[in-house]
């Protein structure tokens, strides 16, 4: 049989059809959106004020680019050695990750650092490897006391 008489292979030509034009409605979309910080650097008139959503952006919108945040909104370079600077001006973040042992929220200072925490595997400094294989989710308090504590459990032994 002929595939283009077949009504069943005619409808998915036309799914096919559909999702193109919608992949392309969507990479527009995504491009506009990357505007978006250049735009609002126009729109905000004092410092304080574009730090304010810059800092809304990068914790908050993870889907704008931080390189777009960092240039447009603060005029700043995130590459390289410049990364740091960008990440302290933004400063640290609160994240919804509670810790294990004193349940305050885990404060993140980059995307990076709050992405890793998400997913059966977590990782970064907010992780703590203790003996024996336990994972758990720390505040920086406790982490820095939880390493001290399996520093000294290591000599001791
Ligand atoms: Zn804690």
């Amino acid at each position: 049989m002929n595939p283009r008489q077949c009504q069943g292979v005619q409808e998915l030509n036309q799914i096919l059809l559909k999702m193109g034009e919608l992949d392309g409605a969507m990479l527009a979309l995504k491009q506009q959106l990357q505007g978006i910080p250049k735009r609002l650097a126009v729109e905000l008139k004092t410092e304080q004020e574009r730090l304010d959503i810059a800092r809304y952006l990068y914790w908050q919108m993870p889907d704008v680019h931080a390189e777009q945040i960092a240039g447009e909104l603060l005029g700043m370079s995130i590459r390289g050695i410049h990364r740091q600077a960008f990440l302290e001006k933004i400063g640290p973040f609160a994240s919804e990750f509670l810790c294990a042992r004193c349940g305050t929220n885990v404060v993140c200072r980059s995307r990076q650092e709050l992405e890793d925490l998400h997913g059966p595997r977590p990782r970064g400094d907010n992780v703590f490897f203790g003996n024996g294989g336990t994972v758990e989710i720390l505040c920086e308090t406790c982490h820095h006391l939880a390493r001290q504590e399996k520093f000294s459990n290591r000599r001791s032994a």
